[in-house]
């Protein structure tokens, strides 16, 4: 027997009709690629998002046709993201911190029509144009004055672009598991890999990211998305903020710490969210300049693991610290590190533990760890195994790729290193192909990074496995020292000694000027190990 319950397909531009009605007068507020500070609010967003549905449709892009945005995070790009999806096409966030190639590559495996982009991305497009043969046409995010000359073809100011549809339009209606979004994974090695979100996958996305031990944030809350649009389908904030009336504040262009504070401190942003080299750099500009954030009350860190020192630097501020971890086959969210019972009254080094954690599933994620075998392991928070997931929310396959990429009881096999504690907080130890495999027993290589950075002078840390010819592999720690700051090899070793197994430490430290990153700010191993793949450990003539 069927439920009499109504057949209300779940359609990502219902959130943003929602948020038009009920939060309409709600603020957007963005740093303009252009410059000034430009305000809008959900009724507009709404009104607007229309006419680029409206727009695209005259153009003859239809149900299931890709539209790529390579963009920031603005008012536009927000417009566009529902415009494109409220007639059942698929918005395709490009991360432009890829090499131009790469993204070539994507925006022709996607077979994208139709590209909207920032003047920022202008002349990095112009070079690659002749490479991306299925544009026809490309929307640059801009009003007529600032429009530059440009050979894109068909190119033309969003803003007169939008201003030819008059918006009696109404949204598309179509089943609820049709594709709504694309985002391909920043893959280290291989090609890259694109993840299909559906509008089902997306709203019940959304209302997961909606709980207080989630993102955190309600109605009367602010929120400044510093994770891009185009990372991981912004981590879920462009469908839950809505969904919600959270106000918006947008950083567009300037991700730098002095130009994020200025934005959290004038628009008094309660909630933010964004990966650990952020807050790094805000946190600088804030010690540098003993400055304070008394509006702030909620930062969510993912996308690599948040290093305790940093923890500690928001916990002492008297924010609250979210640590969370997903993936972008994941939509993202996996796991928060809310503190529930009994955790919630810890104090000290003790909540510091917890909150450094990865945290637990909300309801809409199932985990588990295994062997390779695919045998489960405990969740006895010591053990680690392949860390594997379902939902409703994670990827089945990938775009255009014709393989199983789910274990026989339909779990996706995340790639990362973890335990599970019996209360279900779990704790990645690495990605599997970071692990040090030493002696037959493995090391976790973010263990040791988190361990390093919390040495005064240590602005970013490295760790990775060296051919070893007793224990297979060894890990060799690779520093940054903050500038002006003076420390040894014994100096670290000696801050390190004590606060993990003997086994686990590292054989060598060797100091760099700097540390490479992958276009999403993960440290770029496979780049070090190339590096490095001549080094041989002092110790290794054993
Ligand atoms: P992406 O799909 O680019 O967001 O990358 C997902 C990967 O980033 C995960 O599989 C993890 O390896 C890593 N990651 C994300 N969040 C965290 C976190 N909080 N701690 C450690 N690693 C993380």
């Amino acid at each position: 027997m069927l439920g009499l319950m109504q057949d209300w397909p779940l359609l990502c531009h219902r959130i943003i009709e929602h948020a038009a009605q009920i939060h309409g007068t709600q603020e957007i507020v963005t740093r303009s690629v252009e410059g000034p500070i430009h305000r809008t609010n959900y009724k507009n967003i709404r009104d607007r998002a229309l006419k680029v549905s409206q727009r695209l449709d005259r153009d003859g892009i239809k149900l299931g046709d890709r539209v790529a945005t390579i963009a920031w995070n603005t008012w536009r790009h927000l417009e566009a993201w529902y415009g494109i999806m409220g007639i059942g096409a698929i918005c395709h966030t490009v991360n432009p911190r890829l090499f131009p190639e790469q993204i070539a590559w994507i925006v022709n495996h996607a077979q994208d029509r139709v590209l909207m982009t920032d003047l920022t991305f202008v002349p990095i497009l112009e070079k690659i144009a002749d490479k991306m043969p299925s544009i026809e046409r490309y929307v640059v995010f801009t009003d007529k004055a600032h429009m530059p000359q440009t050979t894109l073809k068909n190119a033309v100011p969003y803003e007169d672009w939008i201003a030819q549809a008059d918006g009696d339009f109404k949204w598309k209606t179509f089943e609820e598991n049709t594709a709504a979004a694309m985002c391909y994974t920043s893959g280290t090695t291989g090609d890259p890999k694109g993840v299909l979100y559906s509008h089902r996958s997306n709203v019940l996305h959304a209302l997961m990211a909606n709980t207080g031990d989630s993102l955190g944030a309600n109605a009367g809350d602010t929120m400044l998305p510093v994770v891009p649009l185009f990372h991981a389908n912004s981590w879920g904030i462009a469908f839950s903020a809505p969904s919600m009336g959270t106000k918006l504040v947008f950083p567009g262009a300037k991700l730098d710490g002095a130009s994020v504070f200025e934005l959290l401190e004038t628009e008094k942003v309660t909630h933010t969210a964004g990966v650990p080299t952020v807050w790094l750099m805000l946190l600088n500009h804030i010690a540098a300049n003993h400055l304070k954030l008394p509006h702030l009350r909620f930062v969510v860190c993912g996308g690599s693991a948040m290093p305790r020192s940093m923890i500690k630097a928001f916990v002492d501020m008297g924010v609250t610290v979210r640590h969370a971890w997903g993936m972008t086959e994941m939509s993202p969210i996996g796991t928060l590190a809310a503190l529930k019972p009994p955790f919630a009254e810890l104090e000290g080094d003790a909540r510091l533990d917890m909150l450094q954690t990865q945290g637990y599933p909300p309801f809409g994620v199932q985990m588990k760890i295994t062997d390779d075998a695919g045998k489960e392991l405990p969740w006895d928070g010591k053990t680690f195994g392949r860390l594997k997931v379902s939902g409703p929310a994670v990827s089945k396959a990938y775009f255009r790729i014709d393989a199983n990429i789910l274990d026989e009881d339909g779990y996706f096999d995340t790639g990362d290193v973890a335990t599970i504690d019996g209360h279900g907080y779990m704790r990645i130890t690495d990605r599997s192909k970071d692990v040090i495999k030493s002696g037959g027993e493995w090391i976790s290589s973010i263990d040791l990074e988190n361990l390093a950075v919390g040495h005064p002078a240590v602005a970013e840390a490295a760790v990775i496995g060296v051919h070893h010819p007793k224990w297979d592999e060894r890990p060799l720690l690779i520093v940054q020292l903050k500038q002006g700051a003076t420390a040894t090899r014994e100096d670290i070793l000696k801050y390190m000694d004590g606060k993990i197994a003997k086994w686990w430490m590292p054989d060598d430290i060797v100091f760099v000027d700097g540390i490479p990153h992958t276009a999403t700010g993960k440290i770029l191993k496979t780049a070090l190990r190339d590096q490095f793949k001549a080094y041989s450990f002092p110790n290794a003539a054993a």
